[in-house]
């Protein structure tokens, strides 16, 4: 029988369908804590600055009795026993937390337990697992970035690029921060660590390290948030790489366009970047914004006004780095939506999303790498090819992969193997780097029974065998104990 014979006459809907939406800036009124906040306030970084969630008591005033008690005692375990950053929320991202109120037959704290954006900003203990918390392979620099640094907060991973950490705060904390064990303020469970120099002579050593590399020629200048930076420093930074003849790409590191676009929305930021990008532009250098957009609901448009106020500054580029979590964003219809938002919207470019690292507590949000595998196949053909995100694994020692770039992959225990084409900054002299496998481990809960068992017998055991020397170098270099560490691995 020939295919055509089985043909139904209707035709069958797509797996994802698409359908432009115009972006809606949620009403901050229906929250009772602004009920009586004006467009000129909303539109204010320093109102919003001031207004910030800090702490549940905030929360309360904010939300009133929209929200049970049971969700603020969930909320306040969590902060006590289980987060490893601390609460600052922006008015602006919370806005976007159940921004048209429940759905029929939902409360608003069912809502707001199954709000994406409350999921990551505001996590609560019951969402964490119980199993297994954190994988016993979990660790507070899950990508040993302090072991590659050259200069205090300058990692040096990749041959030709490198990550400037300049500040070691944020307009907003999210739940699932990577660099959990150096930004924001500490927690009941996480002692952060701190630079040393101060900020200037930070600075100093990182330019002088670049000045005398001319092997590199890309700087994601980051944090932290480079919105928290004073904007001349950040613009007397910036002015200083772009002297520097061998850089050419520089990329300015911001989950701020979206979660305080107002703060790139001043007419001293504005001015500022066209400062910078006519000089980058007149020296042939690249100069663009990564951003960290996570869900659809945080596309605004006041991001896309911001976004807008980038390009007109003169930046190359606005792009998205998202990571992948359950809760917030692990199907194809909410990738899709995402990058639909961003790119429709907004004018930002669909680039990256990154699986969810190994730092403790973070085991309910991450996904396994066949997970994401099935993620990256969901989402190809519906955006332009320059626009498809390629699904990451930021592996331990290797960096960046993509996620079909396994070498071998045990999917019973969870353990995939990596390999690398390049030695980072610790391997110059190891003849081994490029013949060695590198692991990483997907969540225990998502492997078979089998796996699952395999873990319980060798787990705790593994605990201490990855006291390794990777793992413990990195401890070390975060000043904290090994007892410290395995106090977040499971009993
Ligand atoms: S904005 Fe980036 S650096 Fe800051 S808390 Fe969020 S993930 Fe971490």
């Amino acid at each position: 029988m020939s295919q055509t014979s089985v043909r139904p006459d209707a035709a069958l809907e797509q797996p994802y369908a698409y359908r432009r939406v115009e972006l809606v800036e949620p009403d901050w009124r229906r929250l009772p804590g602004f009920r009586d906040v004006t467009a000129a306030e909303w539109a204010d970084v320093q109102w919003q600055r001031a207004h910030c969630v800090k702490n549940i008591k905030q929360l309360r005033a904010l939300m009133g009795d929209l929200v049970d008690d049971r969700f603020y005692a969930d909320l306040e375990r969590d902060q006590a026993e289980r987060a490893t950053m601390s609460m600052l929320v922006p008015p602006q991202m919370v806005n976007t937390m159940v921004p048209t109120g429940p759905a029929d037959s939902q409360t608003w704290t069912e809502a707001f337990y199954a709000d994406p954006v409350r999921n990551y900003m505001l996590p609560v203990f019951s969402e964490r697992r119980t199993d297994w918390p954190s994988h016993p392979h979990a660790t507070r620099d899950s990508l040993h970035e302090h072991d590659m640094w050259v200069a205090e907060g300058l990692t040096h991973r990749y041959p030709t690029k490198v990550l400037a950490e300049l500040l070691p705060t944020c307009p907003q904390y999210c739940g699932h921060c990577t660099r959990m064990d150096l930004v924001g303020n500490s927690t009941p469970v996480i002692d952060k660590l701190k630079f040393d120099l101060k900020p200037v002579d930070r600075y100093d050593a990182m330019i002088d390290y670049l000045r005398r590399s001319p092997g590199v020629r890309d700087v994601v200048v980051s944090g932290g948030d480079v919105a928290n930076m004073p904007f001349k420093n950040l613009e007397a930074f910036v002015a200083r790489l772009l002297d520097i003849e061998n850089i050419r790409d520089i990329r300015l590191a911001t989950k701020a366009l979206m979660g305080l676009p107002q703060h790139w929305l001043q007419d001293d930021v504005r001015a500022g970047m066209e400062r910078l990008s006519t000089v980058a532009r007149a020296r042939g250098v690249h100069l663009a914004i990564h951003t960290h957009v996570n869900n659809a609901a945080s596309v605004t448009p006041l991001v896309a006004d911001a976004t807008k106020a980038m390009l007109e500054a003169g930046v190359r580029d606005v792009r998205n780095q998202g990571v992948l979590m359950q809760g917030v964003n692990a199907t194809p219809k909410d990738l899709l939506d995402l990058c639909f938002a961003l790119l429709d919207g907004a004018g930002i470019m669909p680039y990256y999303f990154y699986m969810c690292d190994m730092i403790p507590f973070s085991e309910h949000w991450r996904v396994s790498v066949k997970e994401a595998q099935r993620l990256q196949h969901g989402i190809m053909g519906y955006l332009p090819g320059f626009a498809t995100p390629r699904i990451i694994c930021d592996v331990p020692f290797v960096g960046k992969r993509w996620v079909h770039q396994i070498e071998d992959y045990d999917d019973v225990r969870g353990i995939s193997y990596w390999t690398k084409n390049y030695r980072t900054g610790i391997e110059s002299t190891d003849p081994d780097a490029l013949d060695r496998r590198y692991e990483y481990y997907d969540p225990i809960h998502t492997l078979p029974e089998a796996g699952q068992a395999w873990w319980r017998e060798h787990g705790p055991s593994v605990d201490h065998a990855a006291a390794s020397d990777r793992a413990k170098a990195s401890r070390t270099a975060a000043g904290e104990s090994v007892e410290e560490q395995s106090a977040l691995l499971p009993s």
